[in-house]
C-alpha cells in the first residue's frame, strides 16, 4: 500500500514485484534475436563471497545500470546480464576456513547475492545469467581451452614459475602484487614444474596497436602498454671464448655496445653448467639454490641490492673482440628477452651499481656536451650525446649510431633488429580443487591427448579432502574415478591432467557466454553473438586492468583468429570508475568501516542509496562516502514527491520551462559521459526553481525531471510517473525528454528608450536583465544612438523592464 508520504520500502517493493510481473527486464531468446537497435551493457561479474556484496560493488553497479537504464530510455535495446564467478582459490580458501565444501557454499552465497543485485534495483535480465561453476558453463570453459589447444596456442612446459607456499599453486606473474600472493598476501617463490601456458604473447604487438582502436579509460590503455612492455632494439650474439657456444642478448641500446665491459646470465639459464670453471663452481650452486627462494617479481625491483657471481668464463664483444667476463645476477630473468644481458656500465644505471659492488671497469661511449671521451663517469649516463670510444661509430648520434651499428652487425652475421616484449606466456594451471578439471588425458603411448569434444564436460570431481599439498600435484588426482582413464586416441589405460584452468580463464569468456544461454547444445549462438557482441560499454575497476580485461582481449583475439568470433575487441567502450572510500579512508574489514548495503537500503531504500553514491563525486575518480551526506539525496526525493503531489495542470511558467529545457540538455549531454554528479546537481537545481517561492508545479515541468531521475532512481521515477497520469511504465513506455532550443532562450520584455523624457525606441531585453544591460541594449537602438550621439548624458534612469531614461545636456 503506497502512502501519501514517500516511503521508499514500499515503493521499491511495489515496481520491483511489478517490473518482476511485467518482464520489464528480461529478455526471451526470440526478443534477443529480434532486437532492432542492440545495446550490450557490461559490468563485471562478482565473486560471490560469503561476506556478500559490499558498497564498493554497489558503487560500480549503480553506475553501469544508470548508463544502461539512460540508453534504454534514449530508445536502445538494452541487454543488461549478471552472473557469478565462483570458481577459483578465494572461493575455494575460504571453504577451507570452514571447514565446508565450497560446492555447499557457493548456492547460498549466489543466492544472498541475487537478493542484493534486485534489491538495489540493478535492470538485469535474470533469464540470462552464468554461473562459472555450473557445469553448463565451465564445459565450454573447457571447449575454448581444446580450442585454443587445438588452434596451436597452448603449450606445457616446464618453467620457472610462481610458487604460493601458502595457497600451494602457482601463480600467474599478474597475481605476483610486490613479491606477495594477490590472494592470501604471503610472500611467492620460484618453483620449477610443468605447466600449461597460452600463448598470449603471440599476440603482444596486436594487443599493443589494438589499443589505438579501442575506446578506453586512458588510465586503463596506459596500464595495458606498460605491462605489454615493447621495446625495439637488437639481438646480438657473444661468442664464448672457449667452445663453440654463443650467448644472444637483447638490447635496446645498441649504439652502446662498445662500452659493454662484462655478461650477466640469469642464473637459470641453460649455459651456466656449461660456463663455470671448476674453480666457481661451489659459488654458482650456492648462489643458485639461494635464487630459488625469490619469486620472479621480486627479484626485479629496481631498489634491490646487487648480488651475483663470476662464472670463471668469458666471451667476445662482437664489436670490438674484447674478452669480457661473463656473471649470473638474480636481477636477470629467464622470461624476459633471453636471459642474458650485456652490461653497460657507463649508461645503464643498474649495471653502474652493479660494476661499483664488484670493481667492473666502466667506460664511456656516449658524451654529452661539455664532455669527451676522456670525462669520467661518476654514475651512469643515459641521455643523449654522441658517440665516442665505439671506433668508426664515433661521432654518430645515439639514434644514428644504434642504425649503424645494428647494420654492422647484420651484415656480419652477429646480430639483428628486433621488436621484444615484457608480456609473458599466461600460465594457466593451477594445482588446486576449485576450477575446470583440464580437458586433458596423458597417455604413456601418445603423451597428452585433447579430450574430445563430444566426451565435454569433463565434470569436476566431489572430493571430501580437498586440501592442497606442498607435491605441486593437484587434490584431482585423489580422486580414482576421476584419475583413472583410457586414452581416447589408443584406448590404453591412461590418467586425466589433475589441475584446473585459473580463475581467470573463467571470467575471460563470460561475456560471449550470455547471450547465448538459451543454447545448451553451443558455446555461443553465432546469429546472437552477431548481433550483440562486441560489448558496447563496459564498466568496471582498473585494477583488472593488466589481469581480467587482457585476458579477455587475448581470447577474443584468439577465437577470433579460430574462426569463432567474427570481431577481435571484446568491448568498444571500456570505462574504469573510481575507487570508494569512507570518510576520507580506504574501507576494510580490519578497519572496521566497511558499509553494508543491506543496513543502508534498509535506513534509506535503495533509490536513495544510488543517488548518492553517484552524486559523491566524478565516477571515475576516488569517491569518499560519507554518512551525513546522504541526508541531501533523500531529501530532494522527498521533495520531488512532494512536488508532484501537489502538481496542478495548466501552462508552464516559462522562465520554469527555461530552466526545465536547460536541465534536459545539460542532463542529456553528461550522462554519456557518465558525468553523473553534475547531472544530479542540474536536477536538483531544476527542482528548486520548479518549487520557487512554494509555488505548486505544473505536471508538464516535473515529467520531464521525472524521466530523467529514472536511471538514478528507478523505483521512485516509475511511482511519480504513474502518478503524473501515465500507464504502462516509465521504463516500457517512456522516451528520454528532448529540449527546445527555442525554450533555453530566455524570456524577453520590451523597454521604451526615452531621451530627456521624449520616447526615442523600444528595445527587447532578457527579463532578468540587470541595470548596465537595459543601457546596454537602449544604446544599441538606432534611434537613440542617433539622439546620444552630440550630447552629453548627465543621468540614467532605468525602470527595470520598463523604461530607461537618458537625460542629456
Ligand atoms: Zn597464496
Ligand atoms: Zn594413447
Amino acid at each position: 500500500m503506497i502512502t501519501e508520504r514517500y516511503d521508499p520500502a514500499a515503493v521499491e517493493a511495489k515496481w520491483q514485484a511489478e517490473w518482476e510481473r511485467r518482464g520489464t527486464n528480461r529478455w526471451s531468446e526470440s526478443d534477443l534475436r529480434n532486437a532492432k537497435d542492440p545495446y550490450y551493457n557490461l559490468m563485471m561479474f562478482p565473486y560471490p563471497s560469503a561476506e556478500g556484496l559490499h558498497i564498493g560493488n554497489l558503487y560500480a553497479y549503480t553506475g553501469a545500470d544508470v548508463n544502461g537504464r539512460f540508453w534504454r530510455l534514449k530508445g536502445k535495446d538494452v541487454f543488461e546480464p549478471m552472473g557469478f564467478d565462483a570458481f577459483g582459490i578465494h572461493s575455494e580458501n575460504y571453504a577451507l576456513r570452514v571447514g565446508k565444501n565450497p560446492n555447499d557454499l557457493i548456492p547460498a552465497n549466489i543466492a544472498n547475492f541475487t537478493r542484493v543485485l534486485k534489491r538495489f534495483g540493478g535492470m538485469y535480465d535474470w533469464n540470462h545469467t552464468v554461473n562459472s561453476t555450473s557445469v553448463d558453463y565451465y564445459r565450454w570453459t573447457q571447449w575454448i581451452f581444446l580450442k585454443l589447444y587445438n588452434g596451436g596456442l597452448v603449450e606445457r612446459r616446464r618453467a620457472p614459475v610462481n610458487w604460493c607456499p601458502s595457497c600451494k599453486t602457482v601463480l600467474a606473474n599478474e597475481q605476483v602484487i610486490q613479491g606477495l600472493c594477490e590472494r592470501c598476501d604471503n610472500p611467492v617463490e620460484q618453483r620449477e614444474l610443468p605447466q600449461w601456458f597460452f600463448k598470449i604473447t603471440d599476440y603482444a604487438a596486436r594487443l599493443l596497436d589494438n589499443l589505438e582502436t579501442i575506446d578506453w579509460s586512458a588510465n586503463t590503455k596506459k596500464a595495458q602498454a606498460n605491462w605489454i612492455g615493447r621495446s625495439e632494439g637488437a639481438e646480438v650474439d657473444f661468442a664464448v671464448s672457449r667452445g663453440e657456444s654463443a650467448i644472444r642478448v637483447f638490447t635496446t641500446r645498441p649504439d652502446t655496445l662498445f662500452g659493454a665491459t662484462y655478461m650477466v646470465l640469469a642464473p637459470e639459464h641453460p649455459l651456466v653448467d656449461e660456463l663455470t670453471t671448476p674453480e666457481q663452481r661451489d659459488a654458482i650452486e650456492a648462489y643458485r639454490r639461494e635464487v630459488t627462494k625469490q619469486d620472479l617479481v621480486e627479484r626485479q625491483k629496481v631498489d634491490k641490492d646487487k648480488t651475483g657471481v663470476f662464472t670463471g668464463s668469458t666471451c667476445i664483444n662482437p664489436v670490438n673482440g674484447t674478452e669480457i667476463p661473463v656473471w649470473i645476477a638474480d636481477y636477470v630473468l629467464m622470461g624476459y628477452g633471453t636471459g642474458a644481458i650485456m652490461a653497460v656500465p657507463g649508461h645503464d644505471h643498474r649495471d653502474f651499481e652493479f660494476a661499483a659492488r664488484f670493481d667492473l671497469p666502466v667506460i664511456r661511449v656516449i658524451a654529452e656536451p661539455g664532455c669527451n671521451a676522456d670525462t669520467p663517469l661518476t654514475e651512469a649516463f643515459d641521455g643523449d650525446g654522441l658517440l665516442v670510444n665505439s671506433g668508426e661509430f664515433d661521432g654518430l648520434s645515439v639514434a644514428d649510431g644504434k642504425g649503424a651499428i645494428v647494420k654492422s652487425l647484420e651484415a656480419r652475421g652477429l646480430g639483428a633488429h628486433r621488436v621484444n616484449y615484457r608480456l609473458h606466456d599466461w600460465c594457466v594451471s593451477r594445482q588446486r580443487y576449485w576450477g575446470p578439471p583440464i580437458p586433458i588425458i596423458h597417455c604413456e603411448t601418445c603423451g597428452p591427448v585433447p579430450v574430445p569434444e563430444a566426451d565435454l564436460p569433463v565434470v569436476h570431481p566431489h572430493l571430501d579432502d580437498f586440501r592442497p599439498d606442498d607435491s605441486g600435484v593437484s587434490p584431482l588426482a585423489r580422486a580414482k574415478d576421476f584419475y583413472e582413464t583410457t586414452c581416447p586416441s589408443c584406448g590404453s589405460a591412461a590418467h586425466r591432467d589433475t589441475d584446473v584452468t585459473d580463475n581467470f580463464l573463467c571470467s575471460g569468456w563470460y561475456f560471449l557466454r550470455y547471450p547465448s544461454t538459451d543454447r545448451d547444445d553451443v558455446a555461443l549462438d553465432g546469429e546472437l553473438t552477431r548481433k550483440w557482441l562486441p560489448v558496447d560499454c563496459y564498466i568496471g575497476g582498473n585494477e583488472h586492468a593488466v589481469l581480467h580485461l587482457m585476458y579477455a582481449r587475448f581470447l577474443t583475439m584468439a577465437l577470433s583468429d579460430l574462426g569463432v568470433l567474427e570481431f577481435e575487441e571484446p568491448f568498444t567502450r571500456f570505462r574504469a570508475h573510481g575507487l570508494l572510500i569512507r570518510d576520507g579512508r580506504k574501507m576494510s574489514k580490519s578497519r572496521g568501516n566497511v558499509i553494508n548495503p543491506d543496513e543502508i537500503i534498509e535506513r534509506y531504500g535503495a533509490d536513495t542509496m544510488r543517488l548518492y553514491l553517484m552524486f559523491l563525486g566524478p565516477y571515475d575518480q576516488v569517491a569518499d562516502y560519507q554518512t551525513r551526506g546522504i541526508q541531501g539525496p533523500l531529501s530532494f526525493l522527498n521533495r520531488l514527491w512532494q512536488a508532484v503531489a501537489d502538481a496542478q495542470a495548466g501552462a508552464p511558467d516559462p522562465d520554469v520551462e527555461r530552466a526545465v529545457h536547460r536541465t534536459i540538455k545539460q542532463v542529456g549531454e553528461q550522462l554519456p559521459g557518465l558525468q553523473f554528479n553534475t547531472a544530479i546537481a542540474a536536477m536538483m537545481e531544476c527542482l528548486n526553481a520548479v518549487r520557487a517561492g512554494g509555488r505548486k508545479a505544473r505536471t508538464t515541468e516535473l515529467e520531464p525531471l521525472v524521466i530523467m531521475l529514472a536511471p538514478f532512481a528507478p523505483h521512485i521515477a516509475e511511482e511519480l510517473y504513474a502518478r503524473l497520469g501515465h500507464n504502462g511504465g516509465l521504463f516500457d513506455t517512456a522516451a528520454w525528454p528532448a529540449h527546445d532550443e527555442a525554450k533555453l532562450a530566455e524570456s524577453t520584455v520590451e523597454v521604451v528608450v526615452q531621451v530627456n523624457g521624449k520616447v526615442r525606441g523600444r528595445v527587447p531585453v532578457p527579463t532578468d536583465a540587470d541595470d548596465d544591460a537595459h543601457v546596454g541594449a537602449a544604446r544599441g537602438n538606432e534611434n537613440v544612438a542617433r539622439h546620444l550621439a552630440s550630447a552629453t548624458v548627465r543621468k540614467t534612469i532605468v525602470v527595470p523592464g520598463r523604461l530607461v531614461n537618458f537625460v542629456v545636456s
